[in-house]
């Protein structure tokens, strides 16, 4: 590429980052995606990444709590539940709580949170699943305590970007000395959709969560499956970072 091709790809790459930058998605817009089910993100056989790097995540600990930010109904909360971990998620739609719940055969209890208006706390019958419904930014309020793992996938890249730094300051806030916190997210022409899941640089990862972390970057894996050839992407790549406490 020439220098002036490549000053305009980056014009260009920069304009749509920009538009990425300015995109916000309501509480009302994902509810309304679980409720006509525009869920192509939930995994029913679970992250290939995951289930790879388990025992690097928990480091042979046992007993540990597992928080999965924006949990959706993902099925890797039963993987951790079933290892004797006991796991907290926050997710604002009932709807997929309660799908959850069910697929996994699981009977459960609901309760109003204290201080958080509309909000409710779903848990498993056996106790070590604990469901938060509720925005994301309001759950400092419900004092969940500290973590000493998080699986951050579909969470982070699905934040709106304006959001990002209250995002990573949140969940730094909420780690126990010693935490393993595994991220996912995803590479891709941002030309070609305006997210979610949205584009999360390198540089950008590093400046968000590397003050308390050391950030060790784990495997970049071909994702470009074909739901997303149809729609025009030629590369799609997944990233996992680990970080741990610096
Ligand atoms: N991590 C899950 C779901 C990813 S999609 C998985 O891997 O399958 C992102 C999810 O976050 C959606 O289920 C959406 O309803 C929920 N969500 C989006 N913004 C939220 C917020 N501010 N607070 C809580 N949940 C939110």
């Amino acid at each position: 590429m020439d220098n002036y091709s490549a000053a305009t790809a980056g014009a260009k790459e920069h304009s749509v980052l920009g538009e990425q930058k300015n995109r916000e998605l309501s509480l009302e817009d994902w509810l309304q995606k679980w409720k006509v089910h525009e869920i192509g993100f939930h995994k029913e056989d679970g992250h290939k990444l995951l289930r790879k790097y388990m025992n690097t995540f928990l480091n042979g600990r046992n007993g540990l709590r597992v928080f999965f930010p924006l949990c959706g109904k993902a099925v890797e909360m039963k993987w951790f539940a079933d290892l004797g971990h006991s796991v907290v998620g926050v997710e604002i739609s009932e709807l997929a709580i309660r799908e959850f719940f069910t697929e996994q055969n699981l009977s459960y209890s609901e309760e109003p949170i204290a201080g958080i208006s509309g909000g409710k706390v779903f848990k498993s019958s056996s106790g070590n699943i604990t469901l938060y419904c509720c925005n994301i930014f309001d759950l400092p309020r419900a004092h969940v305590g500290k973590f000493d793992r998080i699986w951050d996938r579909g969470s982070l890249v699905a934040i709106n970007p304006s959001d990002r730094e209250r995002y990573a300051k949140l969940m730094l806030s909420l780690l126990e000395k010693s935490f393993h916190y595994l991220l996912a997210i995803i590479s891709y022409d941002t030309t070609k959709h305006s997210g979610p899941p949205f584009y999360v640089s390198d540089s950008e990862v590093k400046s968000l969560f590397g003050s308390r972390s050391n950030i060790q970057f784990l495997e970049k894996v071909d994702a470009l499956e074909e739901r997303f050839k149809e729609r025009g992407f030629e590369y799609f790549f997944e990233i996992l970072y680990l970080f741990t406490e610096k």
